[in-house]
């Protein structure tokens, strides 16, 4: 029998860990200038927190979610996203009292039991960010801008942001009202989950792929055309922000996004370049500003956002974009006899703390295969430990660029060394 990788898991080997080190650190450095702690929940949570928070009529709910019960009888479910988790932190460690915004990002892997197909996977990961505190559009313009300066930094020059308003309690529910008795009228050309989403959730089919499903949506009246005095006012300022920053949005006045708990602005980010024929949002987000409350903390707005790791990943390759994080060696350490392959050891960890990276071949015993593998690697210094030298506290150091050596004691290795490798 032959053990395999679940549908739509997939190890991650060396080489393409580069890329995930990158995207962590782009996030890390981003994080850091606008001024946000990490915070890592745990992978599985309640799965009341999901039912409740992403919302009972989403797809993720519905039909994504791994859960389990566990021996001790509790329903749990294996994250498929990261802002519940989040939210029940934020009220769990008191946070609320926190001077606002209070600032939190992420970064680690999440579960959807999806159709396994291109950019789509069962285990995937996201890096969020999340600002609680402050309801005014401001936040939502620098999300926006912190994620596209994340995108550019990992070499993403042709972005657009797709933006848009789903209003709030206020007038999203006239909106429901028109866009249902539109839908109605066209309900049995809508696939089935529409016809469910009609019943449950109408502004989803809103957000359906199907082609036939977009046909009918084309028609469909326009929620930025019902918004109330506020969120107009609120969706307005945002775009005057995302002008002065010179941002490339575009008006989508039927991007709702698949999540229940936002208010206000919606947004995704996308590459213009397809990868593989479709166009995938490699960031999406938006303003929750129930979520906190619904989830049992005080009335506090909220904005956020997340980035799929792999469709990033996936796009840096497809660009051609190679990463080798494998940092070269600066010396080979050689070594001929017992007593030297013992003094060795010792004299390899004294590289380390002088944080010298060394290449070895401790396993072998000829000088030549050392020698020849030092050369592989492209290393310029080779320092070769003998009896003679073991026995006498000594180390010859050999440039491999023109063959000159010279002996040094051990006790002055190090400064010989940095000295050469200065050179
Ligand atoms: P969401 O949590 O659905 O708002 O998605 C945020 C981002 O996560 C998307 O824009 C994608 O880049 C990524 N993403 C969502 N679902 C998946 C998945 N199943 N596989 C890979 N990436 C995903």
């Amino acid at each position: 029998m032959k053990f395999q990788t679940q549908i739509g898991m997939h190890d991650i080997l060396p080489e393409d860990e580069f890329y995930y080190q990158k995207v962590l650190e782009v996030c890390r450095s981003a994080a850091d200038f606008y001024g946000f702690g990490r915070i890592e929940t745990p992978i599985l949570e309640e799965t009341q927190l999901f039912e409740k928070g992403t919302g009972g009529s989403t797809d993720i709910v519905h039909k994504q979610m791994f859960s389990l019960r566990t021996l001790g009888g509790d329903h749990l479910t294996l994250r498929p996203e990261g802002t519940p988790g989040i939210v029940r932190a934020y009220i769990q460690h008191g946070m609320q009292s926190l001077p606002k915004p209070v600032k939190l990002w992420y970064f680690g892997p999440f579960f959807r039991y999806e159709r396994p197909q291109a950019g789509r996977y069962r285990q995937f990961y996201q890096f969020g960010f999340e600002s609680f505190g402050i309801g005014k559009s401001v936040i939502d313009a620098q999300i926006i801008q912190l994620f596209y300066d994340i995108l550019k930094e990992l070499g993403f020059k042709n972005l657009t942001i797709e933006i848009n308003s789903i209003g709030d309690s206020c007038c999203r529910p006239y909106y429901k009202k028109s866009l249902v008795s539109y839908l109605r009228k066209y309900q049995n050309v809508l696939c089935k989950d529409c016809q469910r989403r009609l019943r449950e959730n109408p502004l989803r089919v809103l957000d359906c792929k199907q082609e036939k499903c977009q046909r009918v949506v084309r028609g469909a009246p326009q929620i930025i055309d019902s918004l109330c005095q506020e969120c107009h006012d609120h969706f307005q300022k945002l775009l005057e922000f995302l002008e002065a920053l010179e941002l490339p949005y575009h008006l989508n006045p039927y991007l709702v996004r698949g999540l229940d708990y936002y208010t206000r602005t919606v947004f995704e980010i996308y590459d213009n370049k397809k990868n593989e024929g479709s166009r995938v949002a490699l960031v999406g987000g938006g303003r929750y500003d129930k979520l906190v409350q619904l989830l049992g903390g005080k009335n506090t707005p909220a904005c956020g956002a997340a980035g799929g790791v792999e469709r990033i990943i996936d796009l840096m390759k497809a660009k051609g974009e190679k990463l080798n994080g494998f940092s070269k060696p600066a010396v080979f350490l050689a070594q001929v006899g017992k007593l030297a392959k013992r003094k060795a050891l010792s004299i390899f960890e004294k590289l380390r703390e002088s944080n010298i990276k060394v290449a070895e071949a401790f396993y072998k015993d000829s000088l030549l295969s050392q020698l020849s593998q030092a050369n592989r690697l492209g290393v310029r210094y080779v320092l070769i430990l003998g009896q003679k030298e073991a026995l006498e506290n000594k180390i010859i150091i050999k440039d491999m660029k023109g063959g000159h050596q010279k002996t040094v004691s051990v006790k002055k290795m190090v400064q010989e060394i940095k000295k050469k490798l200065k050179k």
